[in-house]
């Protein structure tokens, strides 16, 4: 993987595991030679990981909406900033341009780009890995979340392949690297059967 996405908070998060592991994601990303691409923001674990990575270097592009930038709160000392109409836009951009997506920890907006990149792979309209850096076990309750939609029909287990969860940042991304995508088809079938059978 040559280009990663990364979301993670516009916030510091409590503490400082978190500051830390958006560091430590720079200095992988220098180390492993891999772009990164984010939100575009000068602001939270956002902007400590494009600031380190560009010290040390690296590449980084954001992808920010014009709405954002006004708001001057735009990174004006990374590598590239593509500037895009609104929010929607913004992830259709970083999706076409990465090889791969990594949230960090964060909050509604992080969340908001993991799950569109989980249903867009789960639909099979891009094939590409996820991943969750699991710092803390801040994510251990939304992966409650999605084991318990899977235990009451909603999720399928089949479909639990589409995010990989580890702690290790390094052992995620190698673990990423080897990431197939599943055919859609026996899913589709059964929840056609599914109408069918109600
Ligand atoms: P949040 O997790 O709510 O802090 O939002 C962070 C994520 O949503 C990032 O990955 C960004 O792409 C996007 N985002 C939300 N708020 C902002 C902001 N103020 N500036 C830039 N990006 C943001």
């Amino acid at each position: 993987m040559k280009k990663i996405c990364v979301f993670c908070g516009s916030s510091m998060g409590k503490g400082n595991q978190y500051k830390e592991a958006a560091v430590e994601l720079a200095n992988i990303f220098f180390e492993k030679n891999i772009s990164l691409v984010y939100g575009g923001a000068d602001v939270g674990l956002m902007k400590l990981m494009a600031d380190r990575l560009m010290k040390l270097g690296g590449e980084v592009i954001g992808v920010m909406p014009q709405m954002l930038v006004d708001k001057e709160i735009a990174h004006q000392g990374i590598s590239k900033l593509i500037i895009v109409e609104n929010m929607a836009e913004r992830k259709l951009k970083m999706a076409e341009i990465s090889d791969g997506f990594i949230a960090l920890p964060g909050g509604l907006g992080t969340l908001d780009e993991l799950t569109e990149m989980m249903t867009l792979t789960q639909l099979r309209v891009q094939d590409k890995p996820i991943g969750i850096l699991n710092t803390n076990g801040f994510f251990n309750h939304l992966i409650e979340f999605f084991n318990h939609s899977i235990n009451e029909g909603f999720m399928r287990d089949e479909h639990s392949h589409l995010l990989n969860v580890n702690s290790n940042l390094s052992t995620l991304i190698d673990h990423m690297g080897n990431f197939e995508a599943k055919a859609m088809h026996q899913w589709i079938i059964d929840i056609k059967n599914e109408r069918r059978d109600h």
